[in-house]
Order: C-alpha cells, then sequence, then structure tokens
C-alpha cells in the first residue's frame, strides 16, 4: 500500500511526535513544585496528556513493527487520544481547587472507551474503513477538546491570565485543526497526507498547551511574590517601597490634570507604652486594628501603607483639603472608639495626623517631608489631633 520511504517517513513523523511529547511531559520535573495540594493534582493531570499522547504513538510504533496485534493497537490508540484532552479538562478544573478525578467521571469514561470500541470495530468489520474510521475519531476528539475548552471559560469567567490566554488560543486551534484533518481524509483518502497533518497539527498543538502550562503556574508564582513584595506583611496595607513608587506616578498623572490632592501622614500616640503594658503581640494587634479602621474609612482610591513601625501614610487624590480634614477627623473618632480585646485586655488606641496639599511640583518625598512637620506639631499639641500644613505656616 505504501512506498518504503513513505513507511520510512510516518514512522519518523511519529518517532518525533513520541519524543516532542515525552520531552514535554519530562519538563514538568523542572517546575517549582506548588505549594498547594491540588495545584499538585492538576500539574499530574496536565503531565498526564502528555503521557497519553506519547503513548499512543507508542502503541502506533510497535503496531506498525508489528509487535502489538492490529486489533489492540487500533483500540489503546484512539482511546489514548480521544482520553489526552480530558486530562487538560481534569488539570484546567484541579487549578487552585479539589475537583473530581477523571477515573470518577463515568460520563468521560464512558465516552472514552465507547468511541474506541466503536471505532475498533468498524476497522475490523468494515473493509477500507479509514475514512468513517476517522469520521468517527475526529468528532469524537473534537467533544472532547471542547468539554475542555469548557472548563476552561467556566472557571476563568471573568478573565483569563496570560496562561489562560494561550490555553484558549490551543484549543481554538486544535478545533481548526480537527476540521481541516477531516476535510483533508475526505477529499484525499490518503493516509500519508493525514499521518503529515497529524505531525503539524500535534506539534502546534504540544508547543501551544506547554506555553499554557508553564505561563499558567509561573505567571501565578510572580504575582504571589509581586504581592509579597509590595505588601506589610503585619498589616497587609502597602509598604513604603511600593507606596514610593505609585505616588510619583499618581502625583504626576494629577500634575497633568490640575487635580487637587492631599496627603496624611499619621503616628500612633504612645504606641511604646502599650508594648510595655500589653506586650508586643498585643502591640501588633493593635497595629492591625487600626490599619483596618484606615481600609474601612478610606474610599478604593485612597492609597494607604505602613511606612514604618507605627506611621502610616495615605494619599488621597481628587480631595481639597477641607475634605481631607473631615475625612482624617472621621479616622480620629474611629481610632479613638475603637476598644481592642486581646486575652483579658482591652487597649485603647489614639493617632495624630498630619495633613498636607500636593504640591505636584515637588517630589512625594519632599510632600512627605511637609506631612511630617504637620504631623510634628500634631504631637507637640498634645496628640489625638489633626492637624494642616497652612495652619502650621500661618500660626
Ligand atoms: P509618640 O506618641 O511620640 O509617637 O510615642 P510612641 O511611643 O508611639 O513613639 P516611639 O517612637 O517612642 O515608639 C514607637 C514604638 O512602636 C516603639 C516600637 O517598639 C513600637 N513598634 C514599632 N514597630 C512595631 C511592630 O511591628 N509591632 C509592635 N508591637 N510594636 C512596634
Ligand atoms: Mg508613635
Ligand atoms: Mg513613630
Amino acid at each position: 500500500m505504501f512506498s518504503e520511504d513513505q513507511i520510512i517517513s510516518i514512522m519518523t513523523y511519529m518517532i518525533m511526535l513520541l519524543l516532542i511529547s515525552m520531552i514535554a511531559a519530562s519538563l514538568f520535573l523542572y517546575l517549582p513544585k506548588p505549594s498547594k495540594s491540588n495545584d499538585i493534582t492538576c500539574l499530574k493531570y496536565f503531565c498526564g496528556y502528555f503521557l497519553a499522547s506519547s503513548l499512543s504513538y507508542v502503541v502506533f510504533i510497535l503496531s506498525g513493527a508489528e509487535l502489538l496485534p492490529l486489533t489492540m493497537a487500533t483500540f489503546l490508540n484512539n482511546g489514548l487520544g480521544i482520553a489526552a484532552p480530558y486530562f487538560l479538562y481534569a488539570g484546567i478544573n484541579w487549578h487552585n481547587k479539589t475537583s473530581k478525578h477523571l477515573y470518577k467521571n463515568p460520563l468521560i469514561l464512558f465516552h472514552i472507551i465507547g468511541a474506541s470500541t466503536l471505532i475498533t470495530l468498524t476497522s475490523v468489520y468494515i473493509e477500507d474503513s479509514l475514512i468513517l474510521v476517522e469520521l468517527i475519531f475526529f468528532p469524537n476528539l473534537f467533544i472532547a477538546f471542547y468539554v475542555a475548552y469548557r472548563a476552561l471559560i467556566n472557571n476563568n469567567s471573568n478573565n483569563l491570565s496570560p496562561g489562560g490566554k494561550i490555553f484558549k488560543r490551543t484549543f481554538q486551534f486544535s478545533f481548526i485543526s480537527i476540521i481541516i484533518m477531516l476535510s483533508v481524509i475526505i477529499t484525499t483518502n490518503n493516509f500519508f497526507i493525514y499521518t503529515s497533518g497529524i505531525m503539524i497539527m500535534q506539534s502546534i498543538m504540544t508547543v501551544g498547551f506547554l506555553s499554557a502550562i508553564y505561563f499558567t503556574f509561573l505567571y501565578k508564582m510572580i504575582s504571589k511574590f509581586r504581592k509579597f513584595s509590595m505588601t506589610d506583611h503585619l498589616t497587609k496595607l502597602y509598604n513604603r517601597r511600593y507606596f514610593l513608587t505609585q505616588a510619583n506616578t499618581i502625583i504626576r498623572s494629577a500634575g497633568r490634570n490640575k487635580q487637587p490632592m492631599s496627603l496624611i501622614m499619621c503616628d500612633l500616640d504612645y504606641f511604646k507604652k502599650i508594648n510595655d503594658e500589653y506586650g508586643h503581640d498585643s502591640g501588633d494587634a493593635a497595629l492591625v486594628s487600626f490599619a483596618n479602621t484606615l481600609k474601612k474609612t478610606l474610599r478604593e482610591q485612597d492609597t494607604i501603607a505602613r511606612i514604618g513601625g507605627e506611621e502610616f501614610i495615605i494619599l488621597l487624590p481628587n480631595t481639597s483639603i477641607e475634605l481631607v480634614m473631615q475625612i482624617c477627623e472621621r479616622i480620629r473618632e474611629n481610632t479613638e472608639a475603637l476598644e481592642i480585646k486581646v486575652a483579658a485586655n482591652t487597649i485603647k488606641l489614639t493617632a495624630s495626623f498630619g495633613i498636607c496639599q500636593i504640591d505636584t511640583g515637588l517630589s512625594i518625598e519632599s510632600n512627605i517631608r511637609l506631612a511630617d512637620q504637620t504631623l510634628y506639631q500634631a504631637k507637640s499639641n498634645g496628640r489625638n489631633r489633626v492637624e494642616h500644613y497652612d495652619s502650621i505656616i500661618t500660626a
């Protein structure tokens, strides 16, 4: 049926595909181990996609070398082919959350076994059944990929991560190539052209899915470390470094839009005494309570950061000095009203505040110096009070 050259080419394709899939599967060993057990299961399923593909090529090569009976090879080859996308489906479902294992899903098992049995029977009982076999195989492969694609879209309904976007494009590629493969096989009925098509389709899908998985995991890790680098561990507010970079950007855009902006510096009063009296852990609890009061009282657009031990800073875009005085007074009152219960103790807190209107011609550091002077004034005027910069320079 085939020339010797064609047989060599087909075998070369299959060995290449086997190697590509094996390399893809082995690359999972180099991904940093995820911390959550769900993600570990998820990675195993993703790796399973490449292993199932590899095995289907092994089966093909073995039957080509007459080391495996054709009937069994047909069953296994098609079964593994249809099972592979379901590994992606399970991987996507297990990402971040606990899900159902594939072997506990009767519908999926029925689909894999049912379709490959039908294909095997067709190839055994119908002569010259290549077109018919592919007419059964490809629609079933399409269904399996579509199920995985729906899982991706349903699990990330609002926005896809960069890895998710590569997944989506690769799934779309798989749909298009299945349709092209079906058209090719119907029009040419040529097994040699068909295996060439499979080679192209599978190579691109391997690169696509492997990149999608790597991007998904590395992006998740980068986001986690980025969050760590910008937040204060205790209060979960922004830290000094993040505040300074963010504030410079905000101030520049406010300068262009001629918006009034304000800055609040605040410092807890006699905080050392709280530590001395109730212990360091109680001091920490008081810092968290104060941070939560800030979060509750301020608005979404305000940037709040902890810039020192018990010192906090807030940048308020589009806020006049009159408005910031009112906001600050509310924070002061809410802080005074706090009753922080730690063990048998009830801790009371007050804070002092220094406010200044942002001068967009100055750097954030210079603006902070102005607010700091004002805060110093609030401290020397008796603490638990709000001062603003204009009042201290005119006083
Ligand atoms: P003032 O009203 O003048 O601000 O007095 P103060 O006691 O608040 O100021 P001082 O600068 O003398 O003391 C600040 C204290 O804050 C000293 C330090 O032990 C405490 N502190 C700084 N960081 C932390 C922290 O992360 N946790 C706890 N529990 N205490 C902290
Ligand atoms: Mg203090
Ligand atoms: Mg201080």
